[in-house]
């Protein structure tokens, strides 16, 4: 398959999440018909990452985190598939589609923006029990199961079983750990109003962090302020812990601690994307592609003609930082390396010079549940330090403004309003999973003819 047509150059794009869907909107909006766009993704949609905390508290519709790319890409070919070799001496991509041979797409410029997956580790049980919180599937999942926790935990009078239904763990304190579980903690303390047969003290929700302290993306102080905050709310924060085991749902940790959970969510970091593997592009020590500021991916000997990246599976160096800073892996730097990324595309092609990728740091803020957060933000060299509704206000704030699509803010806009007027959505459904469970039983159990 070879977009290449009559002399227009042909762009693809892997990955359509934060660094693909900006450069191929910003290469359109640039271009026009000028140049053909290909974005492959094995999902059909972006995925708001930052948001995920509030679909797992039920105060975001899930849908409302997603952007569909054929809508947003009108007129850029979507490939809906997983790429899986990257063979730049041939600049050919190979993708794997569904019920099809696998599909070889060549290309002029290439763009990397194959993001990052969960950093786990060989603990015995946790590929068979615990979750991710990296995808709108999982933060579904999340809210589904701990409400229906909730539901089963009420109805039954068996102690061990009650104890486990209403046992939540999240393993890692970082950005997406601590935000997941506090927003999840919240939605369970306003839940259990409508739960007279349940007690906040019967809820075990347990935070371990392998470090002395959580949230190191918000400086030490607001780290310290977030961690008393949720051991003020009740939830059992083991800092300097390790999770040993995770069979069958008992979590075993490193301080001597045995307990069965109903949930186990593991949050603790990130590795880029493991498919950088199969391709010819030199990885650094971290797996992930070293790139020049203006971001072309570069090897010893200098860049690498006709391939960009940017993201979570870059090093990318942070020039408003300071020498030998590298920007942090967040949507923050991924959009806005995105639209520099673009631009230096239009320039290669038109034979410009390369503008190097310069952002300085907005700031770091995450909410902690309904009016709770911490924050910093800068203003130019000025650092302001937020805490509480500021910080909760400002995060929903800005989050609003980066969620791409003008439908997709509205929607969000009009769930946290109908949560304020009606209160959030106290039901979890955890036969989504299974839709076909009940018909098939019914099924089943029809005599068979003859
Ligand atoms: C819970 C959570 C909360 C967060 N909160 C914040 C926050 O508050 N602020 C902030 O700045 N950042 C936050 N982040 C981080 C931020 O979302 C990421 O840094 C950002 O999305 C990275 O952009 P990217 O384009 O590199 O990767 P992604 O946006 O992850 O896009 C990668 C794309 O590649 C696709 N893909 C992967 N493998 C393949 C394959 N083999 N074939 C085809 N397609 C593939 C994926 O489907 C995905 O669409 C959060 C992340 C999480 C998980």
């Amino acid at each position: 398959m070879n977009n290449t047509t009559g002399g227009t150059p042909h762009v693809l794009i892997l990955g359509g999440g934060s660094v693909g869907m900006t450069v191929a909107s910003q290469l359109r909006k640039a271009m026009g018909a000028d140049v053909a766009i290909t974005v492959v993704d094995s999902r059909p949609y972006l995925t708001y990452q930052p948001f995920l905390p509030e679909v797992g508290a039920g105060s975001i519709d899930p849908r409302n985190v997603l952007a569909p790319l054929r809508k947003v890409l009108a007129g850029t070919k979507v490939v809906t598939g997983s790429v899986s070799e990257i063979r730049h001496a041939d600049r050919t991509v190979v993708v794997e589609t569904e019920g099809d041979a696998p599909l070889e797409i060549t290309y002029d410029h290439l763009v990397v923006g194959l993001g990052s997956v969960p950093r786990t580790l060989p603990i015995p049980g946790l590929a068979e029990n615990a979750i991710g919180f990296k995808w709108v599937e999982e933060a579904v999942t999340v809210r589904d199961r701990v409400l229906s926790a909730l539901a089963e935990a009420a109805s039954t009078k068996d102690a061990e079983t009650r104890k486990r239904l209403l046992t939540f763990t999240f393993v890692g304190g970082g950005f997406a750990g601590a935000e997941a579980l506090a927003e999840v903690q919240d939605m369970v303390a306003d839940t259990l109003r409508y739960y007279p047969d349940l007690h906040a003290s019967d809820v075990r929700f347990v935070l371990i962090e392998a470090m002395g302290r959580i949230l190191p993306e918000v400086g030490e102080e607001l780290g310290r302020y977030a961690l008393d905050q949720l051991r003020e709310r009740g939830v059992e924060v083991k800092l300097e812990t390790f999770m040993n085991s995770c069979e069958n749902g008992v979590v075993k940790t490193s301080d001597g601690d045995e307990f069965a959970s109903e949930l186990i969510v593991w949050t603790a970091g990130i590795k880029p994307n493991p498919v950088l593997a199969q391709s010819d592009l030199p990885l650094n020590q971290t797996g992930r592609l070293d790139c020049l500021a203006d971001l072309r991916v570069k090897d010893e000997n200098g860049p690498i003609e006709g391939v960009f990246a940017a993201g979570d599976c870059t090093t990318v160096p942070d020039l408003a930082s300071g020498e030998g800073k590298v920007c942090v892996p967040n949507a923050q730097h991924a959009t806005r390396q995105g639209k520099r990324l673009a631009d230096n595309i239009v320039r290669t092609i038109q034979g410009r010079p390369l503008v190097d990728y310069y952002h300085k740091n907005l700031g770091t803020m995450a909410t902690l549940g309904m009016y709770k957060g911490v924050g910093t933000l800068f203003f130019g060299d000025r650092k302001v330090e937020l805490k509480g509704l500021p910080a909760w206000a400002a995060a929903r704030a800005y989050h609003v403004y980066a969620m791409p699509t003008a439908e997709k803010k509205v929607g969000v806009i009009s769930d946290w309003v109908a949560n304020l007027v009606g209160g959030r959505d106290i039901l979890g459904i955890p036969e989504s999973t299974e839709p076909r469970k009940a018909f098939e039983l019914t099924a089943a159990s029809t005599p068979k003819k003859g």
